[in-house]
């Protein structure tokens, strides 16, 4: 049994250009509920752009976007950002709010919990990542692990139905990496429907459900990771593995 009410998402047919450029040129994305698909591929190739347009960050030119086999590309955007919770890069937490209110903020504002509700809520789910007892300093004293943990916290307060991580150990110390992943990992093992744009090779391999390389826009090749890391089809995806391998 899954500890989360995931859902499956799918991308169709996802084009999107900025002015000449054109980002995404026909993705198709398919991640079964409480799978984790991970995104592979050399900077610029529309990796976070992919990410963005799933959750409506930005709007797609063409293309539809299905939860749980329903397109949500006429949904009020805010209600599709509570089912997709997002980790970034950067953590993009409030600097003048406490841990505590990091977490409890959205859980007010898009859930409508009480104050206290919301703190207990915050309180619960920063227990969840080992950082119950941070809940009341600024997330600047803490590590930058400590900070991606309230960040992954502060998602999973919303009861996401799937998660986006768009390189969450990417600006970490190397020492603070692997926790991260575990945590990660025991997301996924716990049945979370997980999009994963890594450069984390090991992880990508090991604990996704299925691999897709992206390069100019394109979803170049996908599969298991077996037969994406052990058997690429393509001089592209040859090409990529031998340098970041
Ligand atoms: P990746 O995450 O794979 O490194 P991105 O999705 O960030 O790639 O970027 C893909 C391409 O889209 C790049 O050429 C980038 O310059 C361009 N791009 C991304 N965001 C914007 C934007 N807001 N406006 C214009 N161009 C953008
Ligand atoms: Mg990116």
């Amino acid at each position: 049994m899954s500890q989360f009410s995931s859902g499956s998402l799918e991308a169709q047919g996802i084009h999107l250009a900025f002015g000449a450029n054109k980002v995404l040129r026909g993705i198709d994305l398919t991640v079964p509920a409480g799978t984790t698909a991970s995104v592979i591929g050399p900077s610029g190739s529309g990796k976070s752009t992919l990410l963005r347009v799933m959750n409506r960050l930005i709007e797609p030119d063409a293309g539809d976007i299905l939860l749980d086999g329903k397109s949500v590309l006429r949904d009020n955007p805010d209600e599709l950002r509570r089912r997709i919770g997002m980790v970034f890069q950067q953590f993009n937490l409030f600097p003048h709010k406490s841990v505590g209110e990091n977490v409890a903020f959205a859980l007010r504002k898009l859930r409508g919990l009480s104050k206290d509700q919301a703190r207990e809520e915050a309180l619960a789910q920063l227990d969840l990542v080992g950082l119950k007892h941070k809940a009341d300093v600024r997330p600047a004293t803490l590590s930058g692990g400590q900070q991606q943990r309230v960040a992954i916290a502060r998602a999973l307060a919303m009861k996401p139905e799937v998660m986006f991580f768009d390189e969450a150990t990417s600006a970490l110390d190397p020492e603070l990496v692997k926790g991260i992943l575990a945590l990660m990992t025991d997301l996924a093992k716990g049945g979370m429907t997980m999009v994963v744009v890594t450069h984390e090779m090991g992880f990508s391999r090991n604990v996704s459900d299925t691999v897709t390389f992206m390069d100019g826009g394109v979803a170049v090749e996908s599969g298991p990771p077996g037969q994406v890391f052990d058997a690429p089809q393509t001089e592209r995806l040859k090409r990529f593995l031998s340098d970041v391998l």
